[in-house]
């Protein structure tokens, strides 16, 4: 844990999303895939949408798998529902997740270079001219307080002229008032980590951290780290694409 990540994968025994994954794409069914929070009431991730096809891919995703190009990452990749898009297209795309069952899900789905790592392990010793992170690909980073290291990590699997794809959405609407005004404890943690838990039938995964981020604190940390943000794209639900580049 050299920078503040863990470089692990996960158990086949505490992976509720791969077993979701796994289950959905054998019998084409699932249970409730639920998801906790501290922060939240329960919410659920409806398993058919990991499984979604480009044409059903949000406007912000179908951007992004357009601006990809090189030789792709897929952080995160989960059925590999990019990875597949961007091998339709004709595109070099390398998927990795801790998930043991959605890497397996991927293999049998037909994604051609996947392999079962964290983003974060030394394992991963490659470079890329894209890194794709979506489906709030800056989850992973956890805190605000990770972002240096996350551009650390970023340097190294970087290649020259690279660039970072990532979506986000900023909370900020969870606390604005009717009058638009907005109560957030400035001396209290960002507004947008948050905690999450899921479960799959009998299957709990550990708690993680999850961060979402809003367009003007990503830039300036970017920035601190000698990476230049344009804002692609922004939705009507604070939600935006990033690319990030040196
Ligand atoms: N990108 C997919 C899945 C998003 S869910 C989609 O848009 O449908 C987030 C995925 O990231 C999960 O499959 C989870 O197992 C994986 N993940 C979480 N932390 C990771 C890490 N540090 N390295 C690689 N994958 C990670």
């Amino acid at each position: 844990m050299e920078n503040g990540f863990s470089f692990k994968t996960l158990a086949p025994s505490a992976d509720p999303m791969g077993a979701a994954i796994a289950e959905y794409f054998k019998t084409g069914k699932a249970a409730k895939l639920r998801v906790m929070s501290e922060m939240f009431d329960e919410d659920e991730i409806p398993v058919k949408t990991l499984f979604r096809t480009y044409a059903q891919m949000s406007k912000l995703e179908k951007l992004a798998l357009d601006k990809a190009q090189g030789s792709i990452l897929d952080v995160g990749a989960g059925s590999g529902c990019h990875s597949l898009a961007l091998q339709d297209m004709g595109k070099e795309v390398c998927a990795i997740d801790i998930s043991p069952l959605s890497v397996e899900t991927m293999k049998a789905r037909g994604v051609k270079d996947v392999a079962e790592v964290n983003l974060f392990s030394p394992m991963l010793d490659r470079k890329f001219d894209t890194i794709l992170m979506l489906m709030n690909g800056s989850g992973i980073i956890g805190k605000v307080e990770n972002l240096p290291a996350f551009f650390r990590r970023m340097d190294s699997l970087l290649a020259e002229g690279g660039q970072i794809l990532m979506d986000s959405s900023d909370l900020i609407y969870l606390y604005e008032e009717e009058d638009g005004s907005v109560s957030i404890d400035l001396a209290g943690a960002y507004y947008g980590e948050v905690d999450y838990r899921m479960q799959y039938r009998n299957i709990k995964g550990e708690t993680f951290d999850w961060l979402y981020i809003d367009p003007e604190t990503l830039t300036m940390y970017a920035a601190g780290c000698g990476y230049k943000t344009e804002i692609l794209y922004k939705g009507n639900s604070y939600d935006f694409l990033a690319r990030l580049t040196k």
